[in-house]
């Protein structure tokens, strides 16, 4: 079995409700594109898979006032990185820093974490399944962690 088979074969195994959402970021992606003038931005690489999500965010008085991401890659990956626009737009840094551990923690299955408590971004509790593919999932948080750091936030 190839590996596009094998992964087409995982995503099928996910959850009608969670592939109706992960499906819905990657047919219509939320905040896709750039930013004129970002404050922070970070290429990610997932080599595993071949992902790639570029984050570009504009940080005005410590908040998210927008976002960005463009890329390539697995549904996994590129759903991931829209749902991770839609729920760190708006907010606080220190509310991003937090909800992105919160999602790391989910995506390992730690059991201090509540999946409920993170939204839509549940759905991609699933891919916990195949832990390959936690790393698709996680890569859009890893990026914009790093570019928050990298630009000293
Ligand atoms: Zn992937």
């Amino acid at each position: 079995m190839s590996l596009r088979e094998e992964y087409a074969r995982q995503e099928a195994e996910l959850d009608e409700l969670y592939k109706e959402i992960i499906l819905d970021h990657y047919r219509n992606p939320r905040h896709r594109g750039s930013l004129a003038s970002p404050s922070a931005t970070h290429e990610g690489l997932n080599p595993l898979c071949g992902d790639e999500v570029t984050v570009e965010l504009l940080v005005e008085a410590n908040r998210v006032a927008d976002v960005a991401y463009k890329g390539s890659g697995c549904s996994i990956s590129q759903s991931s990185a829209s749902m991770m626009t839609e729920a760190i737009n708006g907010k606080p840094l220190d509310e991003v820093k937090h909800l992105s551990e919160a999602f790391t923690a989910m995506m390992r299955g730690e059991e201090s974490i509540d999946p409920e408590s993170l939204g839509d971004l549940e759905a991609l509790s699933g891919v916990r399944k195949f832990p390959v593919r936690v790393k698709c999932a996680t890569l859009a948080w890893h990026t914009v962690d790093e570019a928050l750091e990298e630009a000293g936030l």
